[in-house]
């Protein structure tokens, strides 16, 4: 039996800044399922990773430091937060360092491996909505419950710029498309959702409305 059979997963998948977080975060509360932004979990071991010195292309380094980190997961608000050596990195996720290296050490697999183990762990004990780029069709492929979210470059970019984050989004997204581990990519089971010209209400409206015809209980 798969993890996902225990507990119910929504799996949102998307480009960068195509609104995923937003979405995700408010279909979580409304559905009472624990938020886990699995991103941030990649965004966490990369500034590990550069704050030991190691250089981001050098794959073998980054297999041995991800084998001695202690990672532990801690629930607040409903979040799921991931500890990295006790410590909670979550104000330095976004960080322009972080921002530009987190896809080149998100495509080495021991760092692949360890966070989706994680990801499948926790959905042994609560129902979830988990937002990344592999989840709908890696990490939790067999759950019903699959959406990918997308916005116009243009939106996407505008979007990034009001967070006030330096952010090259299209240099990420190409990079997390054409990589052979895990690509980005619309699982075949997945229903789109242009959020180019919708609120973040709206769209969670739609994916409720969507997971009833799903026939989910919530
Ligand atoms: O979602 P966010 O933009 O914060 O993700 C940061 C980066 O983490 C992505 O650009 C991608 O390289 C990586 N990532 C991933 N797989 C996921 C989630 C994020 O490779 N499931």
């Amino acid at each position: 039996m798969q993890a996902q059979d225990r507990h119910r997963v929504i799996a949102i998948d998307g480009p960068a800044a195509s609104g995923k977080s937003s979405v995700a975060r408010q279909l979580a509360r409304r559905l009472g399922f624990v938020y886990v932004n699995s991103g941030a979990m990649y965004r966490a071991v990369t500034w590990s990773v550069l704050n030991s010195g190691i250089d981001p292309s050098d794959r073998p380094r980054i297999a041995e430091l991800i084998a001695t980190l202690s990672l532990s997961g801690v629930l607040r608000d409903r979040e799921l937060h991931l500890l990295i050596d006790n410590v909670d990195l979550a104000g330095h996720l976004h960080e322009d360092r972080v921002n530009s290296e987190v896809s080149r050490v998100s495509t080495v697999p021991e760092v692949r491996n360890v966070l989706v183990a994680r990801m499948r762990d926790y959905a042994g004990k609560d129902d979830l909505v988990v937002e990344g780029r592999d989840i709908g069709s890696v990490v939790f492929s067999a759950t019903p419950y699959k959406f990918y979210i997308d916005a116009s470059p243009e939106v996407r970019a505008q979007r990034r710029a009001a967070q006030g984050h330096r952010d090259e989004i299209a240099r990420r997204d190409q990079a997390d498309s054409s990589r052979s581990a895990s690509p980005l990519i619309v699982a075949k089971d997945a229903e789109v959702v242009d959020t180019s010209h919708l609120t973040v209400d709206e769209v969670v409206d739609e994916i409720v409305k969507r997971l009833r015809a799903k026939n989910l209980k919530i």
